[in-house]
């Protein structure tokens, strides 16, 4: 395996920790160390690691088989459980990835109004596919006047870049300028209503809705990590925003791999089929798939999503809440140039004094030293996913709380010389 892992985003030199097993929420390397987690792999396992209804889901499916070349019950049940969450949701199709499922957005998209171009936000993360390996990290982050599209990985083709349109987060009169400069040629408009764990400002999707509607250019929510996250019916309930199109990811599976794409009944009907026989009529836009809409991990997502009450999303935002809270109080008394950020149940470590808004206010962090606090707090008993905004389930611990604000207190304290606040 280059670089000896098989995901880019788990690899930090020298090497990552490789984790062995996981409980609750507490994960163990293979050396059996264990750690107070903060990742719940990148945000999917919201009810923690092996939460016994979601284990006895699983244990129950596997009696049944695996997978079969058939639809299920499993999905129909599934799907209705989104839809009675996120009222946007007329239809919905299953992917394996939340990649897989940004991809189909912006297919049907394309398809649908028969346009090529794509405008997403600068620093937004839409998978891996080449429509989304723009402008995630670029290096120079762009200004006011002037924000290009850079590619993030080589073997793009130039129609990609030239395709992709890039916007400021935030900066709703810039986006709008932008926007109406292609009206003519825009697919659709991708956002993560949350971006790298920053809040939109109060009129910023609302905006954004008002202008989709007025240029008729269908918006779409990418709610891989707010979409059941964020509140019981994702970002979306959170800001009252109807997207057009939404794509869903991670808690939805459970802890098993998964996408979907659901939203608006004319634009996802491009997918169904004619119902002649013996062979329907092709769709507008073929979605195939192995293993779409797997059972084991429907299963397994159903019984998370049964598990998220609204109390459950109370003290999951409330253990966030007092990391935020004490880690801005820690930082403040030792006069150490970070922030705490994020919303809900997301918590951020930004090594900078700015006001973080958007994609180049967040690059003003210092990643060094953002690297050395989650090194030092692997020592200390705490897994933050590496350079990446963290997250709290709902079987987080006060006690562990207060560890782990003890051991960032510690590290930060290390990090002083370093770090100081120069005012
Ligand atoms: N969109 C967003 C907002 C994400 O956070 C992610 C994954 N971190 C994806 C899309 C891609 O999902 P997956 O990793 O399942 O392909």
């Amino acid at each position: 395996m280059p670089s000896g892992s098989t995901r880019s985003s788990v690899f930090y030199a020298p090497y990552p920790s490789y984790a062995k097993k996981a409980s609750g929420s507490q994960i163990e390397d293979v050396d059996g160390n264990r750690r107070i987690d903060y990742c719940y792999n990148f945000t999917s396992l919201i009810m923690g690691h092996q939460h016994p209804a979601v284990t006895k889901a699983i244990r129950n499916q596997l009696e049944n088989g695996t997978v079969f070349g058939a639809p299920t019950e499993l999905e129909v049940i599934h799907s209705s459980t989104l839809k009675s969450r996120m009222r946007s949701l007329d239809k919905v199709r299953y992917t394996v990835s939340g990649t897989e499922a940004c991809m189909f957005a912006v297919r049907l998209a394309r398809a649908f109004t028969n346009k090529k171009k794509i405008a997403k936000f600068e620093g937004g993360y839409h998978g891996t596919s080449d429509f989304a390996s723009v402008s995630v990290h670029p290096n120079s982050p762009g200004t006011v006047k002037k924000i290009a599209a850079v590619v993030d990985t080589a073997g793009l083709l130039p129609e990609i870049v030239e395709n992709t349109i890039v916007m400021p987060f935030n900066d709703f009169d810039t986006t709008s300028s932008i926007v109406r400069k292609y009206r003519n040629s825009l697919a659709c408009i991708i956002v993560e209503p949350i971006m790298r764990g920053i809040s939109p400002l109060r009129d910023f999707l609302p905006s954004m809705r008002e202008l989709a509607d007025e240029l008729d250019i269908p918006l779409v929510f990418d709610e891989v990590i707010t979409g059941f996250r964020i509140s019981p019916g994702g970002a979306q309930e959170k800001y009252r925003v109807r997207p057009d199109l939404t794509v869903m990811g991670k808690i939805i599976g459970g802890g098993f791999p998964i996408g979907a794409i659901g939203g608006r009944e004319d634009i996802m009907s491009m997918m169904a089929q004619g119902s002649e026989f013996p062979r329907p009529s092709g769709s507008k836009v073929p979605h195939a798939g192995t293993f779409n809409a797997h059972p084991i991990t429907l299963a397994a997502g159903l019984a998370t999503l049964k598990e998220l009450t609204a109390d459950v999303y109370k003290e999951l935002d409330q253990s966030a809440e007092e990391i935020r809270t004490s880690l801005t109080k820690i930082i403040s008394d030792l006069g150490v140039n970070v922030q705490c950020t994020g919303v809900g149940s997301l918590f951020d470590v930004v090594f900078t004094g700015k006001r973080i808004i958007d994609y180049k206010s967040h690059h003003t962090g210092n990643l060094l030293l953002r690297r050395c606090f989650d090194l030092d707090l692997l020592n200390r008993g705490v897994f933050m996913p590496p350079t990446h905004f963290g997250c709290t389930s709902a079987v987080t611990k006060h006690e562990e709380i207060d560890t782990s604000l003890q051991a960032m207190k510690d590290t930060l304290t290390l990090l002083l010389p370093l770090a100081r606040n120069k005012k």
